[in-house]
């Protein structure tokens, strides 16, 4: 897709670091990682996110990430990994072509996650109601 920074990378009209490429994916270094080895899995049809990829892809997807997981995890030697994905503008997606993060985390790297909250009474019952009418 034109204008889109991950199709130039597939495309090879952007440089990156590319750590592992088949047919149909590519992962490569964030260029502003969190930790060393923060890698980005991304597929090399365009999609924008997980509510525009079609099911058969992101199952695809989700394999590489696997495997790309476990050599971040070896490869830098971490003492674990956050795998995560933004979706949409408001939960901090900035480019529009779906990629999953992969984010080395070391013991005490001072990477902090998203904050805790807690429901009023009756609220996560009213949620819950409202999820499971959709998915009927
Ligand atoms: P998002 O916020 O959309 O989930 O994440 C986009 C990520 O892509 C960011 O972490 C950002 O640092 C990374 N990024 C943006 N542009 C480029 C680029 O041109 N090359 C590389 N390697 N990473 C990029
Ligand atoms: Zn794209």
């Amino acid at each position: 897709m034109a204008d889109c920074v991950f199709c130039k990378i597939v495309n090879k009209e952007l440089p990156s670091n590319v750590v592992y490429e088949d047919e149909k994916h590519i992962a490569f270094l964030d260029i502003g990682p969190v930790n060393p080895g923060h890698t980005l899995v991304v597929p090399k049809k365009h999609a924008i996110n997980i509510f525009d990829i079609e099911e058969d892809d992101l199952k695809e997807l989700v394999a590489v990430v696997k495997k790309i997981s476990m050599a971040v995890l070896k490869g830098v030697e971490a003492h674990g990994v956050n795998v995560s994905m933004n979706n949409g503008k408001v939960a901090g997606q900035l480019v529009n072509h779906i990629h999953f993060h992969i984010i080395p985390r070391f013991q005490d790297d001072g990477f902090r996650h998203w904050s805790h909250g807690k429901y009023k009474s009756g609220q996560a019952e009213e949620v819950v109601k409202r999820i499971k009418k959709i998915l009927k």
